[in-house]
């Protein structure tokens, strides 16, 4: 568990995703396979997992997915082109079978869209559609306080994968680009350490390779 500002970053293992805590609302929630471990982590925050109100997923593989069941009253948020992942409990698409996991199908509360604005507490998110990792993938972008979610589009060290399926190389491509043009402090990936200064700087090494 990591505080960054208002936000507490929790990684359970190393095959679930970051989970990010702001307030009520949760960004991914790991596989749900260290449940008890996650419990564990918010009775320690003394905080109610029950009490969550929102979880959004930055894109629809089961790293990031799985878990989300465990929040009873979150409202579940993800984009368009994902969502049909985790209304079906798509096994491709979300790459369960790798994980070995279970997926069981659930309509998202709210779609998500380029340009939509999430508010949770003390941030100010704006959906950047940064599809390539997977068709649906965003990135939360907090202009204010310069700081980036990217999920699994960009990391500390490296870009996302594009062989998985929905994976698409030149849509990742225009989608970094778009990333290199915004100010950024720090960037919070789905997996791996963030990072915490001279994002944009990072941003531009990992890119250019
Ligand atoms: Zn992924």
């Amino acid at each position: 568990m990591k505080r960054i500002g208002d936000i507490v970053l929790i990684q359970l293992s190393d095959i679930d995703s970051n989970i990010y805590l702001a307030g009520d609302t949760v960004i991914d929630c790991g596989t749900g396979f260290n449940f008890t471990r996650l419990r564990d982590i918010f009775n320690a925050l003394k905080i109610e997992m029950k009490d969550v109100k929102h979880v959004i997923n930055t894109h629809g593989h089961f790293d990031h997915i799985g878990g989300n069941g465990y929040f009873l009253n979150a409202k579940v948020a993800i984009h368009e082109a994902d969502a049909k992942v985790l209304e079906k409990g798509d096994r491709k698409l979300s790459n369960v079978d790798f994980f070995d996991g279970n997926l069981h199908p659930k309509k998202p509360d709210r779609i998500l869209k380029e340009g939509d604005k999430l508010s949770p507490d003390k941030l100010d998110l704006e959906v950047i559609h940064t599809p390539g990792h997977s068709p649906g993938s965003i990135c939360l972008y907090d202009k204010k306080r310069r700081i980036l979610f990217t999920g699994d589009t960009v990391f500390s060290d490296g870009v996302g994968r594009t062989d998985l399926p929905g994976g698409d190389p030149q849509a990742l491509e225009k989608s970094l680009q778009r990333l290199l043009k915004l100010d950024v402090e720090k960037i919070l990936p789905g997996h791996g350490e963030p990072v915490l200064k001279n994002a944009k700087k990072t941003l531009e090494t990992v890119v250019k390779g």
